[in-house]
């Protein structure tokens, strides 16, 4: 009984920072902790790299703990003194991606990876945690940093201008995207700068952004690359440029992507930002988007504005795709003996922590797909790259197919609760 009682108490002030905790933990800007991700199919290890302090902070200043459980890892940062949780966010990432293709089960390869919370003021452990199968957590490495030390360089390595193209509201409270050029050589900036406000109708016209577009910062931070256009390794294209993206990511050809983290954070680091949102000057459809790490596309495909919405899904609200007839590289990306995190997708093995409560009494579970409830949520199977066992809420949704501004009703709650959010 008193050994119960002793952990009662400790549980009691073990706990989180409140949100008007920020000043007495946080300082102006933001701690980046570059790490590398290495690995393979059946093991990863994580190994540091660079510690920077970057001038701005562009997230919340309440809402400092992940409250959604998204990602395959999320990492928490401590008050080492204290052990006051002060920070935690959930992320996925290309190297996660990456472990589930037949490549990685006959080498190892690593990734250059990021993290960034407000700078703080005093030595703090962050601890990274990975997703096991069975959705539990499993702590994987910990890191104790100073901010005091003198291995600590706040010198930007790329220093550029940002320009505030959407959004009124404090960094602090709103959703703040920063979009970054690549592929555009000298002569091609005011094509960026005009790419930019052209991407950023396609965002504030899709809803449900349009109605949250007072809460959303859109910031752009040029960066010239020496040659236009981008890498198609299928073709024996190769072209220099400034975050050195490919195509083909992974064998498919319309996987766009850019492994080059360090160069990509040194340039996100003129804005403040919450989202960073790479526009490739090329023609040729195909993008990315992956939780809280990136999103990227094409400025001049004809279905760019479609993809650039969708890939932000993925990144900004945790979206999964809701398509599975598609070719793509990952093998079983899907556990069907438990829920997978992204709240668009279920297995059904928990549906009570999924959308259930969005759908009708009189639509069975999971739903026909007749024509008849084209319109309704339910929980259709095929989805998450399957076309069996995953279950998407409705018939079509931009997750599932190259429509524009089609968020389903599911989708659009997960990304108003995620600028709500970032709002706070
Ligand atoms: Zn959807």
């Amino acid at each position: 009984m008193k050994k119960l009682a002793v952990f009662l108490v400790s549980t009691f002030f073990a706990y989180s920072a409140m949100s008007q905790d920020f000043s007495k933990y946080f300082s102006e800007g933001s701690l980046r902790f570059d790490y590398y991700h290495t690995g393979n199919s059946s093991m990863e290890m994580m190994s540091n790299d660079e510690i920077l302090h970057e001038p701005y902070w562009g997230g919340s200043k309440v809402n400092l703990i992940d409250t959604f459980d998204y990602g395959n890892y999320k990492f928490e940062v401590y008050d080492s003194l204290s052990n006051t949780l002060v920070y935690s966010r959930g992320f996925s990432s290309l190297f996660a991606e990456w472990r589930y293709t037949p490549e990685a089960k006959i080498i190892n390869r690593s990734f250059s990876e990021s993290v960034i919370f407000p700078f703080p003021k005093n030595t703090v452990k962050v601890a990274f945690f990975n997703r096991q199968k069975n959705q539990l957590w499993n702590k994987q490495y910990e890191v104790y940093i100073n901010p005091m030390t003198e291995f600590i360089s706040n010198k930007l390595k790329i220093d550029s201008k940002n320009f505030k193209i959407h959004g009124e509201n404090l960094p602090s409270k709103a959703l703040d995207i920063v979009l970054l050029s690549e592929g555009y050589n000298q002569t091609e900036m005011q094509k960026f700068m005009k790419d930019a406000q052209r991407f950023r109708d396609y965002l504030i016209n899709c809803q449900p952004f349009s109605s949250m577009s007072d809460n959303i910062n859109i910031w752009v931070v040029p960066v010239v690359s020496e040659e236009s256009g981008t890498d198609l390794p299928g073709k024996n294209v190769w072209k220099n440029t400034v975050f050195d993206s490919h195509f083909y990511t992974f064998g498919t050809e319309r996987y766009l992507n850019t492994v080059n983290n360090k160069q990509l954070r040194n340039a996100a680091a003129n804005a403040p930002y919450d989202q960073i949102y790479i526009l490739v000057n090329s023609d040729k459809y195909g993008g990315a988007g992956i939780y809280n790490y990136y999103s990227i596309c094409t400025a001049d495909d004809k279905y760019s504005d479609f993809v650039f919405t969708h890939e932000f899904g993925h990144a900004m609200a945790g979206l999964g795709d809701e398509y599975y007839t598609s070719d793509v590289s990952v093998e079983d990306f899907y556990e069907l003996k438990s829920e997978p995190w992204e709240p668009n997708l279920t297995t059904l093995v928990n549906f009570d922590k999924k959308w259930k409560s969005m759908v009708n009494d009189s639509i069975s579970i999971p739903t026909p797909p007749e024509t008849k409830f084209k319109n309704v949520v339910g929980a259709f199977e095929g989805g998450g790259y399957v076309e069996k066992g995953v279950y998407r809420p409705v018939f079509d949704c931009s997750m599932k197919s190259v429509i524009y501004n089609k968020f389903c009703p599911v989708c659009t709650k997960a990304i108003i609760n995620m600028i709500n959010f970032y709002s706070k």
